[in-house]
Order: structure tokens, then sequence, then C-alpha cells
């Protein structure tokens, strides 16, 4: 969703509320992306704090669907998303270090924003519970489900390959 803001830019102290809604439902880390499990419109207040400068205030409440590092399932991880930000769109020149990829000329890409927001706070793991039991590496069962039996001490198949070759060698 984009936002224009040329009519708080128009006016010193001039203040705008928007209930607005980001229309992304994933969130791309790179290598991975994550559902959007829930998201609902939100308000951004903008507010004219100078000659072309914003103060840009959001506070959402959005929750992703990433699967559980051990065992896959979906757990269902909320994020806050606290903004408050002052943008210059006086600057002609960039800062590297201050990336506003989520400005288009007068205009706030908001999805752009919050997508940057949220990617920062993205866990690198996720677990469905402390004690996720994960996925039986013999058979693929989730084993937090069932016992599927399997002996627990099933080998790494790269291992055992190894074990079949010394076994053929035992044998000649
Ligand atoms: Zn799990
Ligand atoms: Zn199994």
């Amino acid at each position: 969703m984009l936002i224009d803001l040329s009519r708080v830019l128009s006016e010193n102290a001039r203040i705008e509320e928007l209930t607005v809604e980001i229309e992304t439902d994933h969130i791309d880390t790179g290598h991975s992306s994550y559902r959007i499990n829930h998201k609902s419109p939100f308000v951004l207040k903008l507010t004219n704090i100078g000659i072309r400068k914003i103060l840009m205030e959001v506070q959402a409440d959005i929750s992703l669907a990433i699967p559980c590092d051990r065992c896959l399932e979906e757990v269902i991880t909320k994020f806050q998303v606290n903004i408050s930000k002052e943008i210059d769109l006086s600057e002609t020149e960039p800062d590297p270090l201050d990336e506003k990829d989520f400005i288009v000329g007068e205009s706030l890409d908001l999805d752009r924003l919050i997508h940057e927001e949220i990617l920062a706070d993205v866990p690198m793991k996720v677990l469905c519970k402390p004690d996720c039991l994960g996925i039986c590496k013999k058979c693929g069962a989730n084993r937090n489900f069932t016992d599927c039996g399997c002996d627990s001490a099933a080998l790494d198949p790269r291992m055992s390959k190894i074990l079949d070759v010394f076994n053929e060698y035992k044998e000649v």
C-alpha cells in the first residue's frame, strides 16, 4: 500500500491519522518465506515536524506462521511492530547508512516498511515447544504425536552407508 505524503508535507504541524492495512501476505527472509497468519488494520500517524520532515508513528500486531525448527509444524509467532521514525525528504544525497527504500518519491511504501521491521525481528529458530521431539530420521513420523518405535539410535543415512561398506569388507 502506497501512502501519499504530499498532503502532510504541505503544511507545518499538520497531523494525519490514517487507518491502513498491508497487502502482502508473506514475509521473505531471503531463504524462507513465512505466511502472515494474522494482520489487522492499524493506525498510521504522520506529523509534519518541519520543512519536508515527517514524524511517522505506527503500532501494528502481526503474526507469522513459522515452521518449528525440529518438526516443521507451523508455530504462530506474534510480532509487535512499533515504529517511530523521523523522515527527512529534503536530503538530496541519500545517506547510505540510513536506508529509506520505503520512501518512493513523496509516498510511503507501507508494505516495504513493515516487511523490513518484521524481518529485523524474525528469530533464527522457532520451536513449537522447548522439548519438541522432532521428526524421526528413519520413518519421518512426527514423534510428538506418534511413538513410531524406530530405533532412536538410528544412524544418519550417510553414516550407515559407511558402515555398509565396512561390513562388506569384513565379509570378504
Ligand atoms: Zn516441533
Ligand atoms: Zn520412526
